[in-house]
């Protein structure tokens, strides 16, 4: 950091000599591991472009449409993009599609029916996905009240897929659809990365298991080479206010995969018979071009960025998730605080370093879709954005707080600095 910078940093945030140390320090231990990911970065980019180029993108594609959308360039020339990038048959990306929980939740509707079993093979999925198979709230309109039975087989010890038990567990139900959490979401484990899951797929294929494979991205998309749908998975989805939408992305979801399972999940997603043919977007859809031309950049950002955080809270005595050396599938950080002052600190930290709403103060609450209060802090240009820097946190023990995102890795820095600022006043 140059001197420069220090000063304006003690003299508008009042950040304190150790904590410039810190950091400074931090970077310096892991400098060395970012090569590694502007390799995987500039590989995204050149797909991402080539892809891009393949389909002749133009000014018309980003033209704002109406009505029912019938032939709308804009929406298939995107689609056609994404399944691409993702090695895929074929893709529904859509503004319409309101969140992550939504695209994936819509892949179980359009693929189970009623009698079929679903099956998780990564333990238990995301909270606000419990609620939609009927785990956890009151189950209305959940898969169980659809009669769909949900069974699951938990990580071994070490994060690692439970061959034995997947193989009990296909003998047992015959699964129709088989789930794969790529990230952790809000456990404490290791992440899935594209090869260990393209080696359970191969696996669950010599069973003669022919259930359709559906792989829950969020987070990881562009961390790695490749995607879940091109080492076997027959779906993957995920949110555009995560990675592949680069922060510019407004809203929406993405589903990839196998042509036939695609309009399966279409027609949950508007009406049989209909599936992709329709859905304008009145606010064209230049963002979504732009922010997945981004993305590859934006998510080295943010996997920067966690880095850092995770060699900081290394160096300043935290259990940390994963560890700064750690191979990487998302770019969620962890930090085990064991105190709900010091898991509140921080997101304070990470709200007050943002370009907008620093002003805020985030407070514990109940999240639709979540058991446990949940504190949140995000600063961000899109509404709950978690490509662009934010934290969260069940306010459960040990009190781990999540970091993720950041569309510089400089405003990383800055909220790990302020988060460091605020945990020392709690003391
Ligand atoms: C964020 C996330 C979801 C849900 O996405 P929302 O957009 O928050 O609904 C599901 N699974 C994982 C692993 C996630 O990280």
């Amino acid at each position: 950091m140059l001197d420069t910078t220090k000063e304006f940093l003690k003299s508008t945030y009042d950040i304190d000599q150790h904590i410039l140390a810190l950091c400074q320090q931090a970077e310096d231990d892991i400098k060395h591991t970012f090569i590694k990911i502007d390799n995987i970065r500039s590989y995204n980019q050149y797909n991402v472009i080539a892809a891009m180029q393949r389909e002749g993108v133009g000014e018309r594609h980003f033209a704002a449409t109406s009505g029912y959308g019938y032939d709308d360039q804009g929406r298939d020339a995107l689609e056609r993009i994404y399944a691409r990038i993702f090695g895929a048959e074929d893709a529904i990306v859509r503004a319409q599609i309101a969140s992550g929980t939504h695209a994936i939740s819509l892949c179980f509707y359009g693929l189970l029916r009623p009698g079929d079993v679903l099956l998780s093979i990564s333990g238990r999925p995301y909270d606000t996905l419990q609620e939609v198979i009927g785990i956890s709230g009151n189950s209305r309109g959940s898969l169980r009240e659809w009669g769909i039975d949900y069974k699951e087989v938990e990580l071994s010890e070490d994060g690692l897929f439970d061959k034995i038990g997947i193989k009990k567990a296909i003998e047992l139900y015959t699964p129709k659809v088989i789930a794969i959490q790529r990230s952790r979401g809000y456990q404490w484990r290791q992440s899935i990365d594209v090869n260990a899951i393209g080696n359970i797929i191969q696996f669950i294929r010599g069973l003669g298991c022919d259930a359709a494979i559906v792989v829950d991205n969020c987070y990881g998309e562009f961390t790695e080479l490749i995607e879940p749908t091109q080492v076997g998975a027959d779906i993957a989805a995920g949110s555009l206010i995560k990675n592949p939408g680069g922060g510019i992305a407004p809203t929406g979801g993405y589903i990839v995969g196998k042509k036939d399972m695609v309009e399966c999940i279409a027609y949950s997603l508007t009406a049989p018979g209909i599936g992709k043919e329709v859905g304008s977007y009145a606010g064209g859809y230049r963002n979504f071009y732009q922010g997945l031309f981004l993305a590859p950049h934006i998510v080295g950002e943010a996997l920067k960025g966690a880095i850092l955080a995770s060699r900081i809270f290394e160096l300043s005595g935290y259990s940390v998730f994963p560890a700064s050396h750690h191979h990487r599938t998302d770019i969620i950080q962890s930090i085990r605080f064991e105190d709900p002052e010091k898991l509140k600190a921080f997101c304070r930290g990470i709200q007050k370093a943002g370009a907008v709403d620093s002003f805020v103060t985030p407070e514990p609450w109940d999240m639709p879709g979540y058991e446990h209060q949940v504190i949140m802090a995000a600063g961000t240009f899109v509404q709950g954005s978690s490509i662009e820097l934010s934290a969260d946190g069940p306010m459960r023990p040990p009190y781990i707080g999540h970091l993720q995102g950041g569309l510089t890795y400089d405003h990383v820095k800055l909220g790990i600095m302020l988060a460091l600022k605020e945990m020392d006043m709690a003391k």
